[in-house]
């Protein structure tokens, strides 16, 4: 009998939080009433993470668990889980406790409303220091304008996504995974369960300031050309100016005769210019290496050994064909 829900959640050097996460998460899923799961993905933790994940597995079978080959990051460890949950419902929770497993209920009562994805809302974020919140502010304001699709505010990847989306999801092709950026591009019927984050306490966060900048610029690149097309306007712009400016010199130049002294006119247009189109070329670059890495096709994640999960032998991208990057690991 395949689980009707399942729980995804990711883990990275999370050893000492394991034990605590289990045994909170266990019996909300006992009280829940539904045959359940949990898949967890160990994202090559360099701690006891992977042995304490096994030892549950043991006790408990319906814990399963993926062991990936390094630490491939995040959004690539939870789409592993995706790939490998077999629920009709689906929840995305982090491994450690920063997401209250009593929400899940709620979350599942909202699902059997008819909502597609219900996600928790954070109504604090205590946990943030002031610079991060400011700039998660001025983010999301720009995503919405840039952007053909709105980011929920204040949610996390702590949701419930029904099978319908979970299938979506998975044939999602993108190797950058700005998972906030797919959820909110998919559509469906959602809905919203508001949540206090807890205190991380174990661990600490691995988000530091600029791994969230490198997360905001992929989710805005992937979702928005804007900043590929700005540079033609503003180049328009500059040109126009240019073109007043010549006229303006030449029309000076008949009346008055040549004047050699020029020189800051002419370092300030080169300077100006040359740092304008450097600045573009950076950004052409930043999509161009984007394009590069999708073109490579290489797989989102390796799985090097699973406990209690059947791994298919595809890849979100691969063919199914033998010798596939999870076959090679079986
Ligand atoms: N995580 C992961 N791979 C990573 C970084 C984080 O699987 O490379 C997991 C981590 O173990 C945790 C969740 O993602 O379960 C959220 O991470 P963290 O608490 O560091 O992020 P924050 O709560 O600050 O958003
Ligand atoms: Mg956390």
């Amino acid at each position: 009998m395949p689980p009707k829900l399942s729980v995804v959640v990711p883990f990275y050097n999370e050893g000492s939080g394991v034990d605590s996460l289990m045994e909170r998460l266990v019996p909300v899923l006992d009280r829940a009433g539904e045959r359940w799961e949990i898949v967890c993905v160990n994202d090559g933790s360099v701690d006891d993470t992977l042995p304490r994940l096994a030892a549950w597995h043991a006790k408990e079978p319906r814990i399963k668990a993926l062991d990936l080959s390094r630490n491939f990051g995040k959004e690539a460890a939870l789409s592993a889980g995706l790939l490998h949950a077999a629920g009709m419902a689906v929840v995305l929770i982090d491994g450690d406790l920063q997401h209250p497993p009593e929400v899940i209920p709620e979350l599942v009562a909202k699902w059997r409303e008819g909502y597609e994805m219900v996600y928790a809302v954070r109504r604090t974020r205590r946990d943030q220091a002031w610079s991060n919140r400011i700039a998660t502010g001025v983010y999301y304001r720009m995503f919405r304008h840039f952007s053909e699709v709105t980011l929920p505010k204040d949610a996390g990847d702590f949701r419930l996504l029904d099978r319908k989306v979970v299938d979506a999801l998975n044939r999602m092709p993108e190797r950058n995974r700005f998972m906030k950026g797919l959820f909110a591009w998919m559509g469906f019927r959602q809905a919203a369960v508001p949540f206090d984050v807890g205190p991380r306490d174990q661990g600490r966060s691995k988000w530091g300031f600029v791994r969230l900048i490198r997360l905001g610029l992929a989710g805005l690149t992937a979702f928005s050309n804007f900043p590929l097309q700005v540079w033609s306007l503003i180049g328009a712009a500059i040109s126009a100016i240019a073109f007043v400016y010549i006229v303006f010199r030449l029309l000076r130049s008949l009346v008055h005769g040549i004047d050699v002294p020029g020189y800051e006119s002419i370092i300030i247009s080169i300077l100006f210019l040359g740092g304008i189109q450097l600045l573009s070329l950076g950004i052409i670059g930043d999509y161009l290496g984007r394009v590069f890495n999708e073109v490579k096709g290489r797989p989102l994640f390796i799985v090097r050994e699973s406990y209690g999960i059947d791994l298919p032998g595809t890849t979100p991208l691969g063919p199914k064909t033998p010798g596939g990057a999870e076959d090679a690991t079986r």
